[in-house]
């Protein structure tokens, strides 16, 4: 019950909020609030990362579930982090069904992030599990894109709707101009594929001109909020006369 999630803003092109990613944080009786940098790998590692997953998706589409009822978040969409380890268990599908089914979140406002690394192991299970679920409506994003190595061939026969350009290829735009190259190559065959492209990481005007100048119309970073507890998230991102 120490595992809580936090808030970071998606927004399209003119700012308005389009949705957020939902990041695990643990918040330690003792040595207060921990980010997955301190405990993802340890989780994964004995096993236990797929319950913590699970927890952060629970309480995600709570989450949307009572969004829905608020006319003023009611479209937002909400990106839930899945690792590797849960997208292969054979009852995967099974168990984002029931959470849906039990907290009554619209599948149409979820989408799964799953890192490139990760799909590269057991491609056909992937395909398998994402096609039941893409049925259902739920999104999928490709975390962390550009630092994997999936070929065009391979991304052309995943059910995606989305990628998601790492961080560390905004981190230097536009003056680095290998970044510049990638993260145009990425839009480009996004594009050529139909899929949505969103950048992370984007901290500066400067970032964000770049990106849009190439067309990405989708954004998540510091210049549009930190990650936020749920509670200052909606204080600070929605209309203050809407009482959650
Ligand atoms: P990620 O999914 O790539 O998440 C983005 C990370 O970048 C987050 O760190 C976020 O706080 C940070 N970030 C966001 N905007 C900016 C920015 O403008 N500049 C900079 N420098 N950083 C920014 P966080 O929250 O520490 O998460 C780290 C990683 O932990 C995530 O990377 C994700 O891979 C993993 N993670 C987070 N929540 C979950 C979860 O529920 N399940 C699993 N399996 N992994 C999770
Ligand atoms: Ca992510
Ligand atoms: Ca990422």
């Amino acid at each position: 019950g120490e595992f809580v999630i936090y808030l970071q803003a998606q927004t399209g092109i003119d700012g308005t909020l389009e949705g957020a990613e939902a990041l695990v944080r643990w918040q330690h009786p003792q040595r207060g609030l921990l980010g997955p940098g301190h405990f993802i790998d340890i989780a994964e590692r004995c096993g236990l990362v797929e319950l913590m997953d699970l927890a952060t998706l629970r309480q995600g589409c709570e989450l949307l579930a009572g969004w829905a009822g608020h006319t003023q978040c009611s479209e937002l969409s909400l990106a839930v982090n899945i690792s590797a380890r849960l997208l292969y268990k054979e009852n995967f599908v099974e168990l984002i069904t029931r959470t849906l089914h039990d907290t009554g979140a619209n599948p149409l406002r979820l989408k799964l992030e799953i890192t490139e690394s990760l799909l590269l192991s057991d491609k056909d299970k992937a395909v398998l599990h994402m096609q039941a679920l893409r049925k259902m409506g739920i999104r999928f994003s490709i975390d962390d894109f550009g630092t994997g190595y999936s070929s065009m061939a391979y991304l052309q026969q995943l059910p995606l709707d989305q990628l998601k350009i790492d961080q560390s290829f905004v981190r230097d735009l536009p003056e680095n101009t290998g970044s510049l190259a990638i993260v145009r190559a990425i839009l480009a065959m996004a594009d050529g594929l139909g899929l949505e492209v969103i950048a992370e990481g984007v901290e500066t005007a400067a970032h964000q001109q770049a990106l849009r100048e190439n067309g990405c119309r989708h954004f998540q970073g510091y210049l549009f909020g930190k990650p936020l507890n749920v509670e200052a998230f909606e204080a600070a991102m929605l209309p203050a006369t809407e009482v959650l």
